[in-house]
């Protein structure tokens, strides 16, 4: 294997082996773009190293013949001579990720090379300011010392010199500064601060590879789904120098908005500074536009540049440059983060202008985007109480108690509460609360602080750089420019839209995006350019996909709302939610009948009642279909429970009969494992009328509003069947039913007799249920329960943290289906189903029809349909679409 790679080597497919960074360097090299020379070790390294604990040896030879190479290029040694060659060590994993060191500059300075640096760039102050800088980052990120410790002493010193600003400390505070920090080395690991240049160099790649197993980074990489196995590469550039003085400085640029998704020049510029200084927010930046003035020809490179990277990629490109005395380098770009609604923006434009075309376009936005576009925003006419305004980092709108660090935060959102993170500026340590927190508020850092990347990253709102306010996190209180203080604990608004901060909780308004799809707001030359995206997104993907998308609804209103969100039909009526409320006293003497007569008429108050039901639905989905699951929990969930009746009755003097009768009920269909009771078909077989009761209304129903001139559609679905005999008997029933019925009305009713498919013997003996079944739904909320044997109730809140945290799934099974074990019972059965009745309908209606992951499976599997909630239709008709391209 070959471990190392020249930046003239790679290109930007290479992402597995040269990680992200590593990829588009190579890329911007041989597109002739001004890339500082160096070279990048590969994952392969890394991973290797991470498995043997040790550098493997072929590593070290290829590293120092690149190294020579390099040095030969460059005319210069590593940390010797008369004019130092210094280097970067970066990390790159395929993916961006926060928590995994990120970069040591200036490798290379030592005790002796500062001097001649000094001499080469006839500044003294750089040089050691430079020194300074690479033992700071190196100590922290390296050596794992404090990073405060660094900083305390970086504030004693600027106070000493009663200045503000680093830039504004002399050569010689800053000799005394690095004096103090070789002194914090050797306090801190028993040791000197390394004087060998590649010894420096060495120790920070292992560095970079160890940083891969921190913590942060691996709960980084279970939150956004990362597999834990890629491992990092290692970029290894020379140096320049952003920090020689007013003509250079340092930057990061998008070539478009990435919040909005708009054209034009968005970045900062911080003159006169190196790389980090500009993403920690410690410094103030300029916006861009400002380079203009400072440096006109590199502001038009740069412009240039831009436009190149946009058209080679074909995307929105972010850019690290570094200004060094005048002359432009490029250190980094890659596909940028960005807003859910910049991404539906951008991919329309992209189309329309010529670079990419429609399948591409889908394959640039998700549901989970779209998703987020479907939440409120806060309502401007609330007369809401505006305390301050920063840079909209991030959209959305959130509310929560204030907080003001990470710990806090994950406690308060474990009981339950929302809260705002708010900091002067966050970085890596305060990931867990940023996951924790509704949305998070800093005082420092512009659209590319930390805060604001990696919040865009995960759907959370942010505004970022709410300068007026003045956050004192040890006090535990945040002062406003007009003098209020708000205490840990007081609720406030932000609106990562705006990036409005208001105090106390503001009520919301739908989004635009929402209220297209409820069709309040129509597509058009009138309407925001956002809702023309989606429409124009949504439209490709109905066309692209071969999924058909129902809904799982029971009432007339989500059957509408569903059918206005795009819904093809209901695949899963719930019919046991038209017993709740008043209607709970009608299944309770069903229940405590003790004749075949009190049985009878407990049934025959039901009939009308469900009829009516059916009529509405059917009315909601006209020409559509709608499948009606008979009921399907056990028939306790309708009565009290039995520890709170037994008290009852135990505290009343003399309980009455019928009372009585209730506890001896709830006593005789107590069971242990009500899940695995009777329940389901079992119902239907055990209890005699009941499910013929169901389905007489279901086709009396159907029969009236075929009459009327509609165009009624129900299916009959049959829930927790596990053998094709207890499908035979109910379905005999039903169709006998059925048959009447359609006889008394002198109206042929094609009822499609069904079954769900949600236990693991169903889905092994499917091709025998076949025979009976017109379409199979696959329940995989219970097939997922059953297969696992994970109680759906109870191990979500149990335990499931554990097995997330040890990795043993990424994400929950009854979140995201489990392809390997649930869904391949899925493959089986559909596949064994299908050769039964080749025009067998499949269809899924557990929770995973509307999880995106999930509905690319279902489509991979070659099922007809996936059914989820009304609001998660939008969502489901995307990812089908984009499974299909
Ligand atoms: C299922 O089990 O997946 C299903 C849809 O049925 P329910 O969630 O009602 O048990
Ligand atoms: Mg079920």
């Amino acid at each position: 294997v070959k471990y190392v790679y020249d930046f003239t080597e790679g290109h930007k497919d290479l992402k597995d082996l040269l990680g992200g960074k590593g990829a588009n360097l190579a890329e911007m090299t041989r597109l002739g773009l001004p890339v500082p020379p160096g070279f990048t070790i590969t994952t392969d390294a890394c991973r290797e190293y991470l498995r043997t604990g040790s550098e493997p040896a072929a590593l070290r030879e290829e590293v120092s013949a690149h190294l020579a190479a390099l040095e030969q290029r460059m005319g210069k040694q590593l940390g010797r001579g008369d004019d130092p060659l210094l280097v970067s060590v970066r990390s790159g994993a395929k993916f961006s990720m926060p928590g995994m060191m990120d970069t040591v500059l200036n490798i290379g300075l030592t005790d002796d090379s500062v001097g001649a640096l000094a001499a080469q760039a006839g500044d003294e102050r750089f040089a050691w300011d430079s020194y300074r800088r690479l033992i700071q980052m190196f100590g922290k990120t390296v050596l794992g010392i404090e990073g405060d410790l660094f900083e305390d002493r970086l504030d004693e010193a600027r106070a000493r010199a009663g200045v503000t600003s680093d830039v504004e400390l002399t050569a010689d505070e800053l000799r005394k500064l690095v004096d103090q920090f070789k002194d914090i080395v050797r306090e801190h690991t028993g040791r000197e601060f390394p004087q060998d240049p590649r010894e420096q160099m060495d120790l920070a790649i292992h560095a970079v590879f160890d940083s891969w197993n921190g913590e942060r980074a691996r709960l980084y990489r279970r939150q956004e789904r990362i597999p834990h196995d890629l491992g990092t590469a290692v970029n290894v550039c020379s140096m320049v120098f952003g920090n020689l003085g007013p003509d250079s400085g340092t930057g990061v640029c998008f070539t478009r908005d990435p919040a909005t998704g708009h054209q034009g020049v968005y970045g900062d510029y911080l003159q006169n500074a190196q790389g980090e200084d500009v993403v920690a927010g410690i410094r103030n930046t300029v916006p861009l536009a400002e380079l203009e003035r400072l440096d006109p020809a590199s502001y038009a490179e740069l412009l240039r540049i831009m436009e190149t990277l946009e058209n080679h990629y074909r995307d929105l490109c972010d850019i690290e440059f570094t200004i060094e005395r005048g002359k432009l380098w490029m250190l980094q770009t890659r596909v940028g983060k960005r807003t859910a609604a910049a991404a539906f923006r951008i991919a329309v434009q992209l189309i329309d202008q010529g670079l990419i075309d429609e399948t591409e376009a889908l394959a640039r936005v998700t549901g989970a985007q779209l998703a987020h576009l479907m939440f409120p925003r806060f309502d401007a006419d609330s007369g809401a109480d505006h305390v301050a305004g920063g840079i909209a980092a991030s959209p959305g709108a959130a509310v929560g108690a204030v907080v003001f660090d990470s710990a806090t935060a994950v406690a308060r959102a474990a009981e339950g509460e929302r809260v705002i993170l708010v900091r002067r500026e966050t970085n890596p340590d305060d990931l867990d609360g940023m996951i924790a927190a509704q949305g998070i508020l800093t005082s420092r850092g512009g659209k590319t602080s930390h805060a604001a990347v990696v919040a865009r990253g995960m759907g959370k709102t942010c505004v970022c750089g709410a300068e007026e306010l003045r956050v004192d996190a040890a006090a535990r209180e945040l002062t406003t420019a007009a003098g209020t203080v708000i205490r840990e604990g007081e609720v406030i608004s932000i609106d990562g839209t705006s990036g409005k901060v208001y105090r106390g909780e503001v009520p919301v308004v739908p989004s635009p995006v929402m209220e297209y799809f409820e069709g309040t707001t129509r597509p058009g030359p009138e309407a925001d350019d956002l809702v023309n995206a989606v429409h124009r997104l949504m439209s490709l993907a109905d066309d692209a996909r071969r999924l058909a998308v129902r809904a799982n609804a029971d009432t007339a209103e989500d059957a509408a709302r569903a059918r206005r969100f795009g819904a093809q039909g209901i695949g899963l009526c719930r019919t046991e939610h038209m017993f709740l409320g008043e209607r709970r006293e009608l299944v309770e003497r069903l229940i405590l009948a003790e004749s075949d007569g009190e049985r009878e008429a407990a049934l025959a108050a039901l009939l009308p009642l469900q009829q009516g039901d059916f009529t509405e639905l059917f009315t909601a989905m006209d020409g559509l279909p709608v499948t009606v699951r008979l009921i399907d929990p056990p028939l306790h969930e309708f009565l009290p429970d039995l520890t709170e009746l037994s008290v009852r009755i135990a505290l009343e003097e003399k309980p009455s009969e019928t009372d009585l009768k209730l506890l001896a009920a709830v006593r005789r269909l107590h069971e242990q494992n009500p899940m695995l009771g009777l329940r389901g078909v079992r119902l239907g077989l055990v209890v005699p009328g009941l499910f013929t009761m169901q389905v007489r209304a279901i086709a009396e129903a159907a029969a009236r509003r075929r009459l009327a001139g509609a165009d009624p559609r129900p299916e009959i679905m049959i829930p927790l069947v596990g053998t094709v005999q207890e499908l035979e008997i109910v379905r005999d029933e039903a169709e006998a039913v059925i048959a009447e019925i359609s006889r008394e009305h002198g109206v042929e009713l094609n009822i499609p007799v069904g079954t769900m498919i949600e236990l693991p013997r169903a889905a092994l003996t499917a091709g025998q249920i076949a025979e009976s079944a017109d379409f199979f739904s696959f329940g995989t909320n219970d097939l997922t329960q059953t297969v696992w044997g994970f109680s759906r109730d109870d191990v979500e809140a149990s335990f499931f943290g554990a097995y997330l945290e040890k990795g043993i799934f990424g994400v929950s099974p009854f979140e995201t289906i489990d392809a390997d074990g649930v869904g391949s019972l899925v493959r089986a059965a559909a596949t064994a189903g299908r050769a039964t009745r080749p025009d067998l309908k499949l269809g899924v209606c557990g929770e995973h029809g509307g999880d995106p992951e999930s509905v690319h499976f279902f489509h991979r599997v070659g099922l007809d349909y996936v059914s989820c909630s009304p609001f998660r239709i939008p969502i489901a008709r995307l990812e089908a679409g984009r499974a299909a391209t």
